[in-house]
């Protein structure tokens, strides 16, 4: 079978280390043949993006700290000249402080709720904006999401109010960029340790409590998202806009 995404330019947007679910989609992306662009953060993480980007043929590696709006008009030239047409662009972002990730959600600070908003579901849009101009053979644009959109969550706080504001602007960007053909879904993962988990207290016991309630009896393996990215990126799914999908060993479907 020739290779799914062969020929198709993809931004991936939230590649920390060889833990971020970024980097598993980045290798079931790169397995179909796309061509890939990385960003970092900033100069602290620079290093380690470019070693593991550096094991894909071809790719680019760019900086963009998604709260300055300077540095996204940046990446999008720089995208412009690299590839001409963008197919693809996967956001895997987020960010609370860990203070705001324990106790109760009733003391969520004013600052603290802005960050979050900020960085983990406005920044979607904020790199949507600047990129779909470039699809200009339509594309497809999918974002990282977790449960506690949907339910109340322990420790998962401002997070969760965060995860449900990108989930609904999943739903705004689906409507506003249907016209263009393009895409925009996201996956909902199970908890997967990562550094962005290390912030959520008693994770362990999160992890523990999915391995014995899960209809699959195990917890999320980052591959699993990253080939059902791959589905979301590719023609496969053509049919599929404004979607949720989990991808949790079905815990999402368990009752109390
Ligand atoms: P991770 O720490 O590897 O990835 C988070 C990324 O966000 C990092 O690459 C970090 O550099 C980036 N980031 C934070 N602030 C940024 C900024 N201002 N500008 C640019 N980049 C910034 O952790 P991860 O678990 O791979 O998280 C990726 C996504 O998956 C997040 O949206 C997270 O909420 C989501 N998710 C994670 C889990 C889980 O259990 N790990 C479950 C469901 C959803």
């Amino acid at each position: 079978m020739s290779q799914l995404l062969a020929n198709k330019n993809i931004l991936v947007m939230g590649v920390a280390n060889d833990r971020s679910i970024a980097w598993a989609i980045a290798q079931s992306l790169a397995g179909q043949g796309a061509r890939l662009a990385f960003t970092y953060e900033n100069e602290r993480v620079e290093e380690r993006v470019r070693k593991l980007a550096d094991t894909i043929p071809n790719s680019v590696v760019l900086p963009c700290n998604v709260t300055v709006d300077a540095e996204i008009d940046t990446l999008a030239e720089a995208l412009k000249t690299e590839f001409g047409v963008l197919h693809g662009f996967v956001h895997s972002i987020a960010f609370a402080r860990t203070e705001e990730l324990e106790g109760l959600y009733v003391d969520t600070s004013r600052d603290g709720f802005a960050l979050a908003h900020d960085i983990s579901a406005y920044s979607l849009t904020a790199v949507a904006k600047r990129v779909y101009p470039l699809m200009t053979e339509g594309g497809s644009i999918m974002t990282m999401t977790y449960l506690g959109a949907e339910r109340a969550m322990k420790n998962y706080n401002v997070m969760g109010v965060a995860k449900a504001a990108l989930e609904a602007s999943i739903r705004y960007l689906a409507n506003d960029l249907g016209q263009f053909n393009i895409r925009v879904n996201g996956i909902s993962a199970g908890p997967i340790r990562t550094l962005a988990a290390k912030g959520i207290k008693d994770f362990n016991s999160i992890l523990r409590q999915v391995e014995e309630k899960a209809p699959l009896r195990r917890t999320t393996e980052t591959a699993e998202v990253g080939d059902t990215a791959m589905f979301l990126m590719s023609h496969l799914s053509r049919g599929v806009t404004g979607e949720v999908i989990h991808v949790d060993n079905g815990y999402h479907i368990i009752g109390v």
